[in-house]
């Protein structure tokens, strides 16, 4: 059985075609800039790399090319399109309607097309990435694959802002969490690490990317989250301010005469440890110049505190933990980020050993063999889980 996941960002498409007997990737790529000058495909099948540029007016005709790359005879990897079984789309916003992936028919697309409001930039694109893979391939079944649905298990005392409650009736405002997938994934790798159910396991999972989010996971079930109704709350981020006083946002407005536009841009694209070091919201470089740049150092260090900060609350919340995981570009990378964060969390009953942290995106477990607390590094596959859950459901 072979499935398509795809991926749809506003200009951009990441795919992947996935042979499930093996659960092996067999061929992937990425389309950018689509809609606007100079738009690419980048397309690898094993050891073959082709790279194209051509015009592409929207995710129908970006859709059509990466179709082609994968029956084409030099770099393809099926013969014909209709030995894909079923395509698997990452849909960000899933709203309150969805707990989990669903088959996609004319209801669930109308609830996606209700959370556009909520995931203003994300949900047209997935919805084009739908609409054109259902005109291209018709006969394929289509599932979702929310970012929010694992995080549908939050209790409302954990899930709801301290504000007039009429907004979270009228609006939907409210905690919804994203990276949802990948925190899923990594949850129940873990548990499969220790042998043990993850009904059994208090699990703090660490999502440290250019976004970052932290879950608690008690039992198999999300009771809390950091992200929030947007991907905007929580830690520090690559260019995201995360967590900080909302007053901030009506004083600037008036002190520095910004529009609403304006202070979602400054709060999404311009803060976090890129507004911090004021180098680079990228972590390799600003690690590169910390111990020279006492900005640097700040930015690396308030990253850290804060992803120590939600540990330390969500292990409070669950009344213990037994597992912490780290994932993504940062989690799974940054032998030296993970050793800050683990620094002063000994209390917990946890001892980092360096030799095993001493290691780059692999499964490992980083924590002392005596250790209560079991710190593991699980690359993240939200593709894979993707798969699993279209197969699951197609
Ligand atoms: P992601 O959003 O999961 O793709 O993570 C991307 C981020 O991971 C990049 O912005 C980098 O800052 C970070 N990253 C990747 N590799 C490393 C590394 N070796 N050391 C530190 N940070 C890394």
């Amino acid at each position: 059985m072979k499935i398509l996941v795809i991926n749809c960002g506003s200009s951009s498409l990441k795919y992947q075609l996935i042979d499930m007997e093996k659960e092996t990737v067999l061929c992937k790529g990425l389309v950018e800039r689509i809609g606007i000058d100079g738009a690419r495909i980048t397309h690898k099948c094993g050891e073959q790399k082709y790279e194209h540029s051509e015009p592409m007016k929207d995710h129908k005709r970006a859709l059509e090319i990466v179709l082609d790359q994968l029956v084409d005879e030099n770099h393809g990897a099926i013969k014909a399109l209709d030995e894909i079984s079923a395509v698997g789309h990452r849909v960000v916003h899933g709203g309150e309607k969805f707990n989990d992936s669903v088959k996609i028919d004319g209801d669930v697309m109308k609830a996606i097309r209700d959370c556009i409001d909520l995931a203003p930039l994300h949900n047209p694109a997935n919805i084009m990435g739908i609409e054109a893979i259902q005109e291209l391939i018709p006969n394929v079944s289509n599932v979702a694959v929310f970012d929010t649905a694992f995080h549908q298990t939050m209790p409302a005392e954990n899930y709801l802002y301290a504000i007039p409650y009429e907004y979270y009736e009228k609006h939907g405002v409210r905690r919804y969490g994203f990276h949802g997938t990948s925190h899923n994934f990594v949850a129940h790798r873990a548990a499969e690490i220790v042998g043990k159910d993850i009904k059994d396991l208090k699990i703090i999972t660490c999502h440290l990317g250019n976004g970052s989010s932290i879950a608690a996971v008690d039992h198999g079930k999300v009771v809390d989250t950091s992200m929030g109704l947007t991907p905007l709350e929580g830690v520090c981020m690559g260019t995201r301010s995360g967590d900080m006083d909302p007053a901030i946002i009506p004083f600037l407005m008036e002190k520095e005469g910004l529009s609403k536009e304006d202070i979602n841009t400054i709060l999404n694209k311009k803060s976090g440890v890129l507004a911090l070091s004021g180098i680079s919201s990228d972590f390799r470089d600003i690690e590169a110049e910390q111990e020279t740049n006492e900005r640097a150092r700040i930015a690396l260090t308030q990253f850290a505190n804060r992803v120590r900060k939600y540990i330390g609350a969500y292990a409070t919340l669950m009344n213990g933990v037994d597992i912490i995981v780290f994932t993504a570009g940062v989690g799974e990378n940054s032998k030296e980020m993970r050793e800050d964060i683990m620094k002063n969390l000994t209390f917990l009953g946890m001892t980092l050993d360096e030799e095993k942290n001493n290691s780059r995106g692999k499964e490992v477990c980083i924590t002392t063999d005596d250790s209560k607390v079991k710190a593991i590094v699980i690359p993240t596959n939200e593709e894979l889980m993707i798969a699993k859950d279209t197969k699951r459901l197609s």
